[in-house]
């Protein structure tokens, strides 16, 4: 079954902020039309993300109000274009950051669509998944196994693709040791996709009472981030280390924990600028990169280990009517480890 292109209009409930910083709040809204390719999306659940803060507070600058955040959507398909195949009616799905990619640049055609140029991301400059509907390109749309509860599927499409994709494109499996600096919404779910994946799992953390803590969800060793002596003793050893924290480290001591031909790759995103004797990078090959979300094909290859090897989020549940109080925990860093709302 398929829905009419330029089916008539409908209008949805969401959640939205009506200028920057302003509180989230009902809203009403008419839906695009279905096109040809997209599938209607009733939504259950959505994740909030420390980027749903950002834009909501136009932190990133020229953000369109009123303002629909939401990217870790979870939701089941209710209709869908006569292009689609693939996602009958009925079927469970997600989306995350991204909705759509040109299909026709170098990066596209390398299946590297989270690089597009073009894209677009499901809540920027259109509206999000804190809302009973939302309409996205099929190619975006990702089925659930259904072994994940939707609770739980909806951080793993924005947190657990961020922390997944690089582990994938660094090589981190049996033998590889990765470090994981930072253990909040995006760094528990990074310490299980590295430890699903076999590597060796190294948590730096500033915070004392988080050492068990780590060790619980699999890592193998606690290094204290705050402690220069540590880092010091942890000198050329990791292959590949994500930096999934805001704040400003001392980096130079963070860089020299890297084995030759290491890379620290950057997930969160300090305010500070990067400064680094490049000699460290010289010395021993060392690499400094970011990473941003993860591919359709990324995506649907890290749902499947995460079903099969139990990865697995640790949320706080709200309302939908609840989202300004959810994304406000965010805002205060008080989150363990991400808010899901769902639609009740
Ligand atoms: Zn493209
Ligand atoms: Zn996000």
């Amino acid at each position: 079954m398929s829905a009419n292109v330029g089916e008539s209009v409908e209008v949805v409930r969401a959640w939205a902020a009506q200028e920057a910083r302003g509180p989230l709040q009902l809203h009403h809204f008419a839906l695009e039309p279905l096109g040809e390719h997209d599938v209607d999306i009733a939504v259950s659940h959505c994740g909030v993300c420390g980027s749903d803060v950002h834009l909501v507070d136009d932190d990133w600058g020229g953000g369109h109000y009123p303002m629909v955040p939401g990217h870790e959507i979870v939701g089941v398909v209710r209709a869908h274009g006569p292009a689609v195949e693939g996602l009958p009616v009925g079927t469970r799905v997600g989306v995350g950051w991204q909705c759509a990619s040109c299909g026709e640049c170098a990066a596209c055609k390398a299946g590297q669509e989270n690089l597009c140029r073009r894209q677009q991301r499901t809540c920027v400059g259109r509206h999000g998944g804190f809302a009973e509907r939302v309409r996205v390109d099929s190619g975006f749309v990702y089925p659930l196994p259904e072994s994940i509860p939707s609770a739980h599927a909806a951080p793993l499409l924005c947190a657990g693709a961020t922390v997944y994709a690089p582990l994938r494109r660094f090589g981190a499996g049996p033998g590889v040791r990765v470090g994981i600096l930072g253990l909040g919404g995006l760094g528990h779910l990074g310490v299980q996709f590295a430890r699903a994946l076999g590597a060796e799992v190294t948590v730096f953390t500033h915070s004392e009472d988080k050492e068990a803590y780590a060790k619980e969800l699999g890592a193998d060793r606690v290094v204290r981030s705050d402690d220069r002596a540590a880092l010091k003793a942890e000198r050329g050893r990791q292959d590949l280390i994500l930096s999934t924290v805001n704040a400003d480290l001392h980096w130079s001591s963070i860089v020299q924990t890297l084995a030759g031909g290491g890379t620290l790759c950057f997930l969160g995103i300090p305010t500070e600028r990067l400064s680094l004797p490049i000699g460290l990078l010289v010395e021993g090959q060392r690499s400094v990169c970011g990473s941003v979300v993860a591919s359709p094909a990324v995506m649907r290859e890290m749902l499947e280990v995460a079903a099969r090897e139990h990865v697995t989020p640790v949320t706080e549940s709200m309302s939908m009517d609840e989202a300004e109080r959810g994304l406000q925990r965010v805002r205060d860093g008080l989150a363990r480890f991400r808010v899901v709302l769902s639609v009740r």
